[in-house]
């Protein structure tokens, strides 16, 4: 028994996309990572090897809508969390056809019918008020427990996770 809201694997098989480029960064090849959370559905954040994000989103096969409980986990991993903004989050429900036959069969087959939602969240580049321009970064460094989301110039000299960056590097005991 899978959790009410989790995506069956022919759900997830039929949601995974191909790769694609950075768009307007470095044009190279975006990787896709999962996130986990305390919600059912399934977390993706598609980043270029220098840690811009593409896109992140949220799939749960549902018939609520998950955006209020998206904005949440993500305000979470964000610094600020005010780079989380509610007309940044696009809601889109897959009913079947655009999925495949598989899926579209196992969607027909539930009853009453669910859809599988997806909330996007896209945040596009913008001018910080110095003029240079600000991108939506990710850090998965390990040094911290869950992902960090947030805004710097990715041609600038500093990663500028503010989590990590906040961390002293450890000294040499002598
Ligand atoms: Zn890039
Ligand atoms: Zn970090």
């Amino acid at each position: 028994m899978t959790r009410p809201g989790a995506l069956p694997g022919v759900l997830r098989r039929a949601l995974d996309a191909p790769g694609g480029r950075c768009y307007r960064h470095c044009d190279q090849p975006i990787r896709s990572r999962r996130l986990a959370s305390a919600l059912p559905g399934r977390w993706e954040v598609r980043a270029c090897p220098s840690g811009v994000v593409s896109v992140t989103s949220y799939a749960e096969w549902t018939r609520r809508d998950p955006t209020a409980a998206v904005r949440r986990a993500l305000g979470r991993w964000t610094r600020p969390a005010s780079l989380v903004r509610a007309w940044d989050l696009r809601l889109a429900t897959r009913r079947g056809p655009e999925l495949g036959r598989d899926a579209e069969r196992r969607l027909a087959a539930t009853h009453p019918p669910k859809g599988v939602r997806v909330v996007y969240w896209r945040v596009y580049p913008f001018r910080a008020p110095d003029g240079s321009e600000r991108r939506l970064l990710v850090c998965f460094r390990r040094t911290h427990r869950t992902p960090v989301f947030f805004a710097a110039d990715p041609s600038g000299p500093r990663w500028g996770c503010p989590v990590c960056a906040r961390r002293r590097p450890k000294r040499h005991r002598s």
